[in-house]
């Protein structure tokens, strides 16, 4: 047992909370007079409203940003491109229209495999780790297996056709 020193009753120890570097291991003021406390503040409602705002906020953007990238998969890709050319610090850059223009132009299928109805994803045709530029004029639409598979090699797919077992480089 001991006194409250905020209400002045004597209650047991298990109406403290534990405190490590108390004498007794317990708080001097007993539980119903730190809630009391606690809730009293009122910068900590505020702040408690804010935090549960924000974090609304963020999982509202979070979903959105979610839907975002599922309904449109190709804005993604080349938003990921563009940034892997901002890293390694290409020259130049393009847009998601002048991508999708690309494409159009090209009928809309990987310029590799043919494959229509597929994630198409800007490869560079000079490789940037080989000093290609990041410019709409160094872009080929490729799906996404197949700009894997082309990775740094030059291959050049938009003019004409490549057959594709001829297309090794190197
Ligand atoms: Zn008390
Ligand atoms: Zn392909």
């Amino acid at each position: 047992m001991k006194w409250c020193i905020d209400c002045g009753e004597l209650k047991p120890l298990s109406e403290y909370y534990k405190h490590p570097r108390m004498a007794d291991g317990h708080l001097n003021s007993c539980k119903e007079c730190r809630k009391a406390y606690q809730s009293s503040r009122p910068y900590a409602k505020e702040y408690e409203r804010q935090r549960n705002q924000m974090e609304k906020r963020k999982a509202f953007h979070a979903a959105n940003l979610k839907r975002w990238r599922r309904e449109n998969p190709q804005k993604l890709a080349v938003q990921l491109a563009r940034r892997r050319a901002r890293k390694s610090n290409a020259e130049g850059d393009f847009t998601v229209e002048e991508f999708e223009d690309l494409c159009k132009e090209y009928g809309n299928v990987c310029l590799r495999c043919g494959d229509k109805d597929v994630l198409l994803t800007p490869d560079h045709v000079v490789p940037l780790s080989l000093g290609g530029s990041n410019r709409i004029a160094n872009i080929q639409p490729l799906c996404g297996k197949c700009n894997s598979w082309k990775n740094i090699k030059v291959v050049d797919y938009r003019h004409g056709v490549v057959p594709l077992e001829a297309t090794l480089t190197t």
